[in-house]
């Protein structure tokens, strides 16, 4: 049983702006950014500034800019990736903006590797016929990007509420009697978590833009700030999660030892697109024969090769694999400086030594159902970069693509928003949040070990089965007497998520893209479309997840 709002303490005090943004990385500051000349803009962010994914980027972003390459292949990479549920006049769209970002990012200040004569430098990462990935600072993409964005808003005089915690989304009632999005209720955190005052914000137009949930995980390449609570707002508040069983799962994160948990440092695909080869503990390649592209292969390939090597349990090791990068050499260290410092923090010396590399989840492909200018089907609300489906990505992100959306929606929405305004309409306060259960934090590990386990790069009836009476038993166990703060709202977030997650996994009895069931491993073309999932009823305290099987659409 699902909480259908979040308790919080009640409201003191009130805001009025044009447009809220909720999140600071690339979708919402580029967002904020494109609204503020126009509009009054307040971002609210829960932690610090770059608090979400985008700082941790390495790989960098994804354009046509290399002459021989074409708006066509770039078009072709993501259909193929994304295995039949991209939007195809989406993809479309984005690639033929992809370029024109890359330029904004720079006039705005990003130093991108240069290249030959006055080119930025270009690399290649899995599931790309080209060479097209954008990057800085060798491995450093996303701190360049958020670095630049946060400069950038500053001196734009964007107004920025840091440790303040979106708890919910408030609608309200226009003239026409539609619901629409009418602000925020947000809650100030001192550095604890601890709530110091609780707050509405009204605006006329509110922007979701608050990253995925790869936290739901045990182990996982995102930061601690990507709990879902986008997403979980967003069902509350009666909207439908789109293909949320498309978790991608990165093949290679470093591998610290059998019970590293939470935040693992990411070894990028790039370092394969420059000669990097994956062998078992007994030293057999991993990826020979398995695809034509073998170790720049897709990610979802990569990862279930990865995990069916790990359950052979080849050379006695069930845990890891080794990324062997040591053709690179000396150069390694100048073109991967943060990959080379985490391998060096276990006393691996990626010039000359292997890598212990597995799989985490990485990158949510589903969210909250968008148009690629942000709009969603509730009136006022708009969503941008990872916490959105919009059908970029279909069933499987291609690589570094996600910054370029980021970036691309952001700024769309954020124009279109200084161009015209929805009318702003009366927040209505929910009766029933001051008696809704929360989630008891310390329970999370349950969820995320369960999610782990059972919802993992290869699923099965059985597995899912598992996790969801395991993510039932800490909801059921959900209640009045836990404490309000970040730590409990993000707890009734992720599980709420993830119990979400099973749902859609549970449906799909098909494998595609990211989604791998060792039951059903074949794609059925009769499973070509989208599944919502949304909450029964939202009139009672707790409610049900209901599934609607929907044909594809953007
Ligand atoms: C290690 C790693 C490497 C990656 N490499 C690449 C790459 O090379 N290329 C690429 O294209 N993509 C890459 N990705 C994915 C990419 O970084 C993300 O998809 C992208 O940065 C998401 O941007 P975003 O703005 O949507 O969300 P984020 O950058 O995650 O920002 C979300 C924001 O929302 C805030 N927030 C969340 N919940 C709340 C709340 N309740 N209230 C207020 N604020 C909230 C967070 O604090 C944060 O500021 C990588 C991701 C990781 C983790």
């Amino acid at each position: 049983m699902i909480p259908t709002s979040l308790r919080a303490p009640a409201p003191s005090w009130e805001r009025t702006v044009d447009v809220v943004v909720l999140g600071s990385g690339a979708a919402g500051l580029s967002a904020a950014l494109a609204v503020r000349p126009v509009r009054s803009v307040l971002v609210v962010t829960k932690d610090v500034l770059s608090a979400g994914s985008t700082r941790w980027a390495q790989g960098g972003l994804a354009a046509v800019l290399h002459p021989e390459d074409s708006l066509e292949e770039h078009t072709q990479d993501t259909l193929t990736a994304g295995v039949g549920l991209c939007e195809e006049s989406v993809v479309r769209r984005l690639v033929s903006e992809a370029p024109r970002s890359i330029h904004y990012l720079m006039r705005l200040g990003a130093a991108f590797d240069p290249g030959d004569g006055d080119q930025i430098a270009l690399t290649r990462e899995g599931g790309h016929s080209r060479e097209r990935i954008v990057h800085s600072g060798g491995d450093r993409s996303g701190a360049e990007v958020q670095r630049t964005l946060d400069e950038s808003a500053v001196r734009a005089g964007v107004e920025v509420l840091e440790r303040a915690f979106a708890v919910e989304l408030l609608t309200g009632w226009g003239p026409d009697g539609v619901r629409q999005a009418a602000g925020v209720l947000v809650a100030e955190l001192d550095a604890d978590g601890e709530p110091v005052s609780v707050g509405v914000i009204r605006a006329n137009a509110v922007v979701l833009a608050s990253g995925g949930y790869g936290q739901v995980f045990a182990s996982t390449s995102n930061p601690p700030a990507v709990t879902g609570d986008g997403l979980a707002m967003a069902v509350r508040a009666g909207l439908p999660l789109t293909d949320i069983e498309f978790m991608q799962f990165h093949p290679t994160v470093l591998w610290t030892g059998a019970d590293a948990r939470g935040q693992q440092a990411l070894i990028s695909e790039a370092v394969r697109g420059e000669g990097a080869v994956l062998f078992d503990a007994a030293g057999e390649r991993v990826m020979a024969g398995v695809h034509p592209l073998e170790d720049l292969a897709p990610r979802d390939v990569v990862a279930a090769a990865i995990t069916e090597a790990m359950a052979r349990g080849a050379g006695g090791v069930h845990d890891h694999v080794y990324l062997d990068a040591t053709s690179i050499g000396e150069r390694f260290a100048e073109r991967f400086p943060s990959i080379t410092e985490s391998c060096l923090a276990i006393g691996v010396d990626p010039a000359t030594a292997r890598i212990p590399v597995a799989p985490a989840s990485h990158y949510a492909c589903g969210g909250v159902r968008a148009h690629l200018d942000g709009s969603t089907s509730l009136r006022g609300l708009y969503a941008v970069g990872e916490v959105t489906r919009t059908g970029v990505h279909g069933a499987n992100r291609l690589a570094s693509n996600s910054l370029t959306e980021g970036v691309v929606s952001g700024t769309r929405v954020g124009r279109d928003l200084a161009w015209e305004l929805p009318e702003r309409v009366e927040p209505e306060l929910d009766s029933s949040a001051g008696v809704s259960p929360l989630v008891d934090p310390v329970r999370l590990v349950e969820v995320r070990m369960a999610m782990s386990r059972y919802t993992g790069v290869l699923r099965n009836a059985q597995s899912l089965a598992h996790a969801e009476s395991a993510i039932a038993a800490v909801l059921t166990a959900a209640s009045g007497d836990i404490v309000a703060n970040r730590a409990s709202w993000e707890a009734t977030n992720l599980a709420t998520v993830s119990a979400a997650m099973v749902a859609a996994a549970t449906a799909r009895t098909e494998s595609r893209g990211c989604h791998r069931r060792s039951d059903h491993p074949d794609t059925s073309d009769s499973w070509r479309h989208n599944l919502d999932v949304t909450l029964r009823d939202l009139t009672e305290v707790t409610s049900t997840l209901a599934i609607a099987h929907v044909p594809l659409g953007p």
